[in-house]
């Protein structure tokens, strides 16, 4: 926790697989439960989310097409592990953007998909956390139905959302935020949004959780305490959630820039603004799953339990 001798504190990644409460492992022998699992046919594509890291947040969906699956082209942010789910004689297709130039490569992935899908294969598209937040899904949806290549889409667990619940941090939380926005820190030419007005985010939501903010991450602190919000106000940055290399830092939105600096981390990270940053003083699991004790605080200062209205 972040206190007067150690303001700035970078909760320790957590090393190996273990310490994040693994134990057992799921054989490719499981069969999934019974359902009617919908059958990936020949010359279809299912764009399907990875969510954000952890083999274990996969949905049922997910695994029911990496067992049948032709061709799998996976993002840079699919983890490495939800790959061995693949069947043994999949061709997978590495399609990471990172550093590379996005606009001219994205078209070629989703032409690149079109081809396999005209050449009769089972085609998986595995995208990072889900494929319709921040992540060009529905582009690459429009261009495969602008083709006439059927497809199906499978949510998956956001960054956002299943990232921050991983630091012990409830995206909403009823004591502090009625709304949630998440912002994108990039816009397509890959500079802050200039779009984006950040005077109505600032006073119209509570808790904003940011993708893609590490690059830009001055002018994006910038832009809000311009707009207003205070700069003692929480902040958590959560680099590489859910994998055993995750990291968690606990600042301040005056701090931000500075504490990040100090640190050694880096993208990606989802930045979360706001007073349910402070829920993780009681909510980090994963500190008990290393052995602490549960914490009895009222972090947010209510001065009753956490149920009583
Ligand atoms: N479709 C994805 C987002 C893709 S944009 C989703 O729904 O999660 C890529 C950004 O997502 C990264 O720059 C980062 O901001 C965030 N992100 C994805 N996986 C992450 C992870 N494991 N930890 C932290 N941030 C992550």
């Amino acid at each position: 926790m972040p206190d007067a001798n150690h303001p700035i504190y970078v909760a320790p990644s957590l090393g190996n697989s273990n310490t994040l409460g693994h134990k057992t492992a799921m054989t490719d022998t499981n069969p999934l439960p019974p359902n009617d699992w919908p059958e990936l046919q020949a010359g279809w594509v299912w764009l399907c989310g990875a969510g954000p890291g952890d083999p274990g947040l996969l949905t049922l969906h997910a695994l029911n097409a990496l067992r049948q699956a032709d061709v799998i082209i996976y993002d840079a942010l699919v983890d490495s592990r939800i790959m061995d789910w693949a069947r043994a004689d999949a061709e997978l297709i590495y399609a990471g953007k990172r550093g590379g130039k996005p606009s001219a490569k994205q078209r070629d992935i989703s032409l690149q998909l079109v081809d396999l899908a005209k050449a009769g294969k089972r085609v998986l598209r595995l995208k990072g956390g889900d494929p319709f937040v921040f992540g060009r899904g529905g582009e690459e949806a429009q261009t495969l139905v602008q083709h006439g290549i059927p497809i199906r889409i499978i949510p998956g667990i956001s960054a956002g959302i299943g990232g921050l619940a991983y630091a012990g941090i409830p995206v909403t939380h009823r004591d502090v935020n009625q709304s949630v926005t998440f912002i994108t820190g990039h816009d397509q030419s890959g500079k802050t949004p200039s779009t984006l007005n950040w005077q109505a985010i600032s006073q119209g939501s509570q808790v904003l959780v940011i993708y893609m903010g590490m690059k830009h991450i001055t002018p994006i602190t910038n832009a809000l305490l311009k707009a207003g919000r205070p700069d003692d106000e929480p902040v958590a940055v959560v680099t590489q959630a859910t994998t055993p290399d995750q990291k968690v830092l606990e600042t301040t939105l005056g701090s931000l820039v500075t504490d990040l600096e100090k640190s050694d981390m880096s993208p990606p990270a989802i930045i979360c603004v706001g007073r349910s940053v402070k829920m993780r003083q009681v909510l980090d699991w994963q500190s008990m799953i290393a052995g602490e004790k549960p914490r009895n605080m009222d972090p947010l200062g209510r001065g009753k339990p956490a149920e009583v209205t």
